[in-house]
């Protein structure tokens, strides 16, 4: 029995339905959100309603498992992380108590989803970025809340490999983007976010868009595909300590919104929004040890990945359009 937690979210939704595809007869998705609130829900899959900040909770999400991915969390993009650091931070009760379910049920394999948000303040004040390499995150000074929550969780999955033998698997995402995620409620991240600006300033004629920030900040963002082939390649892996999972293409996020004009066919008026959470000047993803250890690297451009995304919410949002103009 393979167990995804988070399952009714952005990339467990993606894994559990990757996972289904490959054949897995026994997959369990896990998520505390009612299933009619799942971006993706998978039939062929057991799908169950839990909390799993409760350690009782865990304990049956786990039950009859070999292997567990956890990918729940209390999070979303800047905005949301900056404005809600002590929900981020309980988060750390989903990874311990579902460690500790795991050992006492001798689970084979256990994975956590850790974040880029891991690396220091300090190596990333410019936008002219040095790609942070996994060695980078001590001595650790990682994003408030979230980023320490994160830190914390990849040290405990090490001490309980260490001092209990369970097999643990940590990747620090940077960016993950596509269809089937938040695009709008404030826990959207900027590749969602700006989708969605730009197909509201196309429908509504008013060609503007706000930026938040000064719009030279860069970051990399990695096509939903690529971290689902990335994740499973990395469970299955020897790799014991905690590794980049990230594009290594930078970008500015003006040039993020060229990318989305250009797909759009249209060209809007930009306004900058600079008290607006924005998150570190400049981040990207130092790719050699991934090279090094999996021959491989996530490698879909922004440019087609963006394509489907937008595609993806401008389907979502002319659909509820048409339900709102129709009274239904
Ligand atoms: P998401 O918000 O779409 O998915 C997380 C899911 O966890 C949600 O469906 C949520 O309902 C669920 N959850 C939250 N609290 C829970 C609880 N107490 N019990 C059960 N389920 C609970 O986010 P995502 O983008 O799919 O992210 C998955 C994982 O990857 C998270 O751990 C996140 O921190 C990490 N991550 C994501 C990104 C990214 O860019 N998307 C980047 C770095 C790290």
């Amino acid at each position: 029995m393979i167990v995804v937690c988070g399952g009714g979210g952005f990339i467990g939704g993606h894994l559990v339905k990757t996972l289904i595809q490959q054949g897995h007869p026994h997959v369990r998705a896990v998520d505390i959100k009612p299933l009619d609130e799942w971006y993706q829900v998978s039939q062929d899959a057991e799908n169950l309603v839990l909390d799993l900040q409760e350690k009782d909770h865990c304990e049956r999400a786990l039950y009859g498992a070999s292997t567990v991915y956890n990918l729940a969390a209390d999070m979303g993009g800047m905005g949301f992380i900056e404005n809600n650091k002590a929900l981020c931070m309980l988060s750390v009760l989903i990874n311990t108590h579902l460690l500790m379910a795991a050992r006492k049920y001798g689970i084979d394999r256990f994975f956590f989803a850790s974040s880029a948000c891991v690396y220091p303040d300090y190596r990333q004040t410019t936008p002219h970025v040095i790609p942070l390499k996994e060695s980078d995150a001590y001595p650790a000074m990682p994003e408030d809340g979230y980023g320490w929550e994160k830190l914390f969780s990849e040290r405990m999955c090490r001490h309980f490999n260490e001092d209990f033998g369970l097999t643990t698997r940590v990747a620090r995402y940077h960016n993950v983007y596509g269809p089937f995620g938040t695009y709008d409620g404030g826990r959207e991240k900027a590749p969602a976010a700006v989708c969605r600006k730009v197909i509201q300033a196309k429908l509504s004629g008013v060609h503007e868009i706000e930026i938040w920030g000064d719009g030279n900040q860069t970051r990399s963002f990695m096509y939903i595909d690529d971290c689902i082939q990335g994740t499973l390649d990395i469970m299955a892996s020897d790799i014991t300590q905690p590794i980049n999972l990230g594009s290594s293409q930078l970008v500015t996020i003006n040039q993020l919104v060229d990318i989305v004009e250009k797909i759009a066919k249209v060209k809007l008026k930009r306004t900058y929004n600079l008290s607006a959470p924005k998150g570190v000047n400049g981040r990207n993803s130092d790719n050699t040890m991934i090279q090094a250890l999996l021959g491989w690297e996530p490698s879909i451009r922004l440019e087609d990945g963006m394509e489907r995304t937008y595609r993806w919410i401008y389907d979502q949002m002319t659909k509820s359009r048409v339900l709102v103009g129709t009274g239904v």
